[in-house]
């Protein structure tokens, strides 16, 4: 069983610098906005770090840079039935290290909408 819960984590993995995708991902996404692959290749992807497809990023006050599909006030996916190979299979333990992070640090804030960030922010 999975010992953690998506829905009441902020989105930490969708912040992630580098989220690579397959075409597949990209003609489902393509699909999904009822557009043709290269608009959907241009409007959602990047070439990045040697990979062809990697998703594109804005910013997001709590972890600085995020998926453009992220829902930033709501912090949930926008694409969720159409979302990314790589999202659908994420974590692939039934672990998630920033979830085991997120839990204590709410439990020392006393507070559980806490929204824990790996850094301490005074850098931005
Ligand atoms: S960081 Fe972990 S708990 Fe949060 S959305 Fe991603 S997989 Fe789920
Ligand atoms: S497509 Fe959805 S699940 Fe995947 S990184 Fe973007 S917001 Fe997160």
């Amino acid at each position: 069983m999975a010992n953690f819960d998506c829905t009441k984590c902020p989105g930490f993995c969708c912040s992630y610098p580098v989220i690579p995708i397959n075409r597949r991902d990209v003609e489902r996404l393509a699909k999904h906005f009822d557009l043709d692959f290269d608009t959907a290749k241009e409007r959602f992807t990047k070439a990045a770090h040697g990979r062809k497809f990697c998703l594109r990023r804005k910013t997001d006050e709590h972890f600085g840079r995020i998926c453009k599909f992220f829902d930033t006030k709501a912090r949930r996916c926008t694409v969720y039935e159409a979302r990314p190979s790589t999202c659908r299979e994420y974590p692939t333990k039934n672990r998630c290290g920033y979830y085991d992070f997120l839990k204590f640090e709410r439990e020392q804030q006393g507070d559980k909408a806490w929204i824990a960030r790996t850094d301490t922010g005074e850098w931005r």
